[in-house]
């Protein structure tokens, strides 16, 4: 899953960059309007933070703006001001939850999670593929019921193929669901991956597309 946070806070933009890169999303953080804007034209997104006080344009024009573009992300608004015409605007503006600063971090996390999971249109927190178990909230897995040890990346990567199932993913598909821009990757950290988790859960889970890309078969 890819996020983008658009935040000119620096302290509170470190605090909730680094939280979801705890939860195993791959971030990338701007502080202005205009460079949202930019990623949001270039780039393709599962959601975006936005703070509405920003010091180009405000948060309530570069929503307005990606959803004239017929842009459906989910957006989370973070705002200071406690009006309710300000949450009420933002809202109108197509905006799907919003914060109030200051606000909890774990709240924002599980709304991210929330809004995450509605757009893939599953209703239980717990994504579920034959005998695997994925706990997003905890970053736990499961194979027939034991515990397995996953890294982050592992993680990432299997929950992107997982809500994904029946699709091939290229591999720059995969590397962008978890990489942030200023990570170096290592040209076969992808198959790396792959090959690990297959040995941790069966060899026929994930299939090698030969040119294309990798897929996991949709669940008979
Ligand atoms: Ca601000």
């Amino acid at each position: 899953m890819r996020l983008l946070l658009v935040e000119d806070d620096a302290m509170l933009g470190r605090a909730v960059l680094t939280g979801l890169k705890m939860d195993g999303y791959a971030v990338d953080w701007m502080s202005t309007g205009q460079s949202a804007l930019h990623c949001l034209e270039t780039d393709e997104y599962d959601l975006v933070v936005l703070d509405l006080g920003l010091p180009d344009i405000d948060g309530k024009a570069v929503l307005s703006t990606l959803r004239k573009r017929g842009m459906t992300t989910p957006v989370i608004i973070l705002t200071a001001r406690d009006s309710i015409e300000d949450r009420v605007g933002g809202l109108d503006a197509g905006a799907d939850d919003y914060m109030v600063k200051p606000f909890d971090q774990d709240e924002l996390m599980a709304r991210v999670r929330a809004l995450l999971r509605r757009r893939s249109g599953r209703a239980s927190a717990v994504l579920q593929y034959k005998d695997i178990t994925l706990h997003p909230d905890s970053m736990k897995a499961e194979y027939q019921g034991q515990p397995v040890e996953i890294s982050r990346r592992e993680f990432a990567l299997l929950q992107e193929l997982l809500v994904n199932t029946g699709r091939v993913l290229t591999r720059e598909q995969l590397e962008r669901a978890i990489y942030d821009w200023d990570q170096d990757v290592a040209s076969n950290a992808v198959e790396v991956h792959i090959h690990h988790l297959r040995k941790k859960f069966y060899n026929d889970l994930i299939r090698t597309v030969r040119g294309v890309g990798y897929l996991v078969e949709k669940a008979g």
